[in-house]
């Protein structure tokens, strides 16, 4: 049985219930979360009035509340005073928050500004009445009065609506604390996933979002899903928002880099590098010449390595580099006789044994190998490197 089995042939759809689905859930976070938990934006009064109704249609308790808990959550997150704290495991960050209790209490928060803002006020002390008329009877009336369809009004747009609406807005606290991937910062659990932004309605970029939360977008890129992004950035087309906050670029991209490049610095730390150049001897001319003669030692700018190990695999052959022992062959490796690539560079430099006196020059092309050019270094460990000096 596949999931359209049995689905009868389509003859139109139901847009109104359609456009409560989608619509109502998303209504709740474009005003709740952006608006009057980060002052992301500025709206004008029809735009707040209807973002109001709307958030109260979702029926998820009212703004003051939800404002309260949600910089609560952003304030101490990971926490014991974050509401939902993410490390009580996915069940208490989707429900468990909401239907047990406990004697966990959310941290403080200033809402001074919410406690002082007249419309939002309103909403709090008339909370019960809004939300008998937006959540529940406007929404199963209005198919019942137009289309006289009184089952679907409860069940699509009052019963099903409300679950999904209610769903969406627990992911944003379950999922995107769990799925996906640390883009900006790996301190605390917020995440980027495509597949939570399909699911909360355009929030998935959570990551972006703890770091940055006064922008009002979620997601940093404008083809990323976050249809609150797109609907603000209309509104202010359209003159109804303005002082639309972003943060800076520059600092936005110099948390992508840093976990890039804590990335490939694990990646660096797995992989075997030359020997540093001050735990190498330091080896005069004559003594190099007198331990060549036991030893298969070849001189290359101004580093003396041990070939013993790779006679047989020299791809221009072991003749041609066995009559390199003991000479200086730094421009027959550069050129002179065959340009290396760059793998043949990087591995001579894992064969280097020692220095001669007063033969090495600082840095350049020749002494720093293709693969250590951008050596990654960690400055709060000091990590050494060979590429110091
Ligand atoms: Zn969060
Ligand atoms: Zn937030």
């Amino acid at each position: 049985m596949t999931l359209f089995t049995g689905f009868p042939p389509i003859k139109g759809y139901r847009w109104f219930n359609i456009g409560v689905l989608i619509l109502s859930p998303s209504l709740a976070l474009y005003g709740y979360h952006r608006l009057w938990s980060h002052r992301s934006y500025n709206a004008s009064l029809p735009l707040r009035l209807f973002l109001l109704m709307g958030g109260t249609s979702a029926v998820q308790g009212s703004c003051y509340w939800w404002a309260r808990a949600h910089r609560a959550h952003h304030r101490h997150t990971d926490t014991d005073r974050d509401p939902y704290n993410s490390k009580r495991g996915l069940l208490w960050t989707h429900i468990g928050w909401i239907i047990v209790k406990s004697d966990l209490h959310s941290g403080t928060t200033d809402i001074s500004d919410l406690r002082n803002d007249p419309l939002i006020q309103w909403q709090h002390r008339w909370y019960f009445t809004l939300q008998a008329i937006f959540g529940h009877l406007l929404p199963a009336m209005m198919p019942g009065l137009i289309w006289n369809d009184w089952k679907g009004g409860i069940c699509f747009s009052g019963a099903l609506r409300l679950t999904l609406a209610h769903h969406a807005s627990f992911a944003i606290n379950s999922l995107a604390h769990y799925l996906g991937e640390t883009t900006y910062d790996d301190a605390l659990s917020p995440r980027d996933s495509l597949t939570t932004a399909i699911l909360t309605l355009g929030e998935g970029y959570h990551n972006f979002h703890h770091q940055f939360p006064t922008d009002y977008r979620n997601a940093f890129h404008w083809y990323q899903y976050d249809p609150t992004k797109w609907f603000i950035a209309i509104c202010s087309l359209l003159k109804l928002a303005k002082n639309l906050r972003v943060f800076p670029r520059n600092e936005i991209q110099k948390g992508a880099l840093r976990m890039k490049l804590k990335e490939l610095k694990t990646l660096q730390d797995s992989l075997q590098w030359p020997r540093e150049e001050e735990d190498l001897p330091v080896i005069s001319w004559d003594s190099f010449q007198e331990q060549s003669k036991s030893r298969d030692l070849i001189l290359i700018s101004g580093f003396i390595h041990d070939v013993s190990s790779f006679m047989k695999q020299h791809p221009g052959g072991e003749e041609l580099l066995r009559s390199s022992i003991g000479k200086d062959m730094t421009s027959a490796f550069f050129g002179g006789v065959y340009s290396h690539s760059s793998a043949a560079h990087n591995l001579l430099a894992m064969k280097r044994v020692g220095i001669l006196m007063g033969g090495v020059e600082r840095i350049s092309e020749r002494t720093v190998p293709p693969a250590a050019r951008l050596y990654i270094l960690d400055r709060l460990n000091n990590t050494e490197s060979y590429m110091k000096s």
